[in-house]
């Protein structure tokens, strides 16, 4: 009995940036617990074939191609799949992008707001429009996709942008878990460190790669199920009491 509070049967989960990498090891875990998945992507290749890997898996998934960045368009979406499934028990709020590489004094403001957009106004748009079904419906688990990079500076390279933007997810994470509370729906994020995905693999050199690993405790990277795993506990009712928490899956990165 006690490993029934880890399924979700029947239940309707939405993953932002669900194509490819973390999103997808997290659609791959809530659908073999037994949720309907639905993928968002802005880009349309990148959901489809995400879509595609699930079902070789025996998951069954709906894409949907969407820019989180839109909000009406993510209300619309949040409308659209309410209509189609009845329920909207959990959201993974996944969907970000990386830039690094540009010193703070010389940051566009194209840059900043680039991924300021994605990283955290795309995060609350989707927390809102997804979050009020879940309000409605007096149940619903969030999980947002923060990053160590909320908690610490990461070297060799500059990425001011991308660092402030999850430190705001951390407590945009805190302060919706606190409203929503009482109301039944419960707001967390995890933390990874350096995953290897394919936002990794445009970032990184050698020399960049060996003082990620030496800075790294456990002296690896993560791997996307590592994520997963942490994502899946957070959205299902083995998590019951935890809400407004950021969960670090960082290889110990944090303690040094
Ligand atoms: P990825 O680039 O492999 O995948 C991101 C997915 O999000 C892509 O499919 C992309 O098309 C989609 N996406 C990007 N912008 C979007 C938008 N505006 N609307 C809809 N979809 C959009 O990245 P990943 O490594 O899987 O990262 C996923 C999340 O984890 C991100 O929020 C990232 O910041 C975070 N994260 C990643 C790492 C890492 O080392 N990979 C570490 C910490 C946190």
């Amino acid at each position: 009995m006690f490993f029934e509070k880890f399924r979700m049967d029947g239940q309707t989960a939405v993953v932002t940036g669900g194509g490819r990498g973390i999103g997808l090891a997290c659609a791959e875990a809530l659908g073999e617990a037994g949720a309907r998945i639905v993928i968002i992507d802005r880009d349309e290749a990148v959901a489809e074939s995400g879509r595609r890997a699930l079902a070789g898996k025996g998951v069954e998934a709906d894409a949907l191609v969407l820019d989180v960045t839109h909000s009406a368009a993510v209300d619309k979406a949040a409308a659209d799949i309410f209509a189609k499934h009845g329920r909207i028990d959990a959201l993974v709020a996944n969907a970000g992008i990386a830039r690094t590489g540009t010193a703070a004094e010389d940051t566009p403001d194209e840059l900043w707001l680039n991924v300021n957009d994605v990283n955290y106004n795309g995060v609350f748009w989707c927390n809102r429009a997804f979050g009020r079904y879940m309000l409605k419906a007096g149940r619903g688990a969030i999980v947002n996709i923060g990053s160590m990079s909320g908690y610490i500076v990461n070297r060799p390279q500059l990425q001011t942008y991308y660092n402030a933007s999850k430190a705001a997810v951390h407590h945009l994470t805190a302060s919706l878990a606190v409203e929503w509370a009482e109301r039944g729906v419960r707001v967390n994020a995890v933390a990874p460190t350096y995953i290897e995905t394919e936002m990794t693999k445009t970032v990184v050199d050698k020399t960049m790669m060996d003082i990620w690993i030496r800075d790294t405790p456990m002296g690896r990277m993560g791997q996307p199920h590592e994520i997963a795993s942490v994502v899946h506990f957070l959205a299902c009712d083995a998590s019951s009491l935890i809400t407004g928490a950021t969960v670090k899956a960082d290889g110990g990165f944090t303690c040094w």
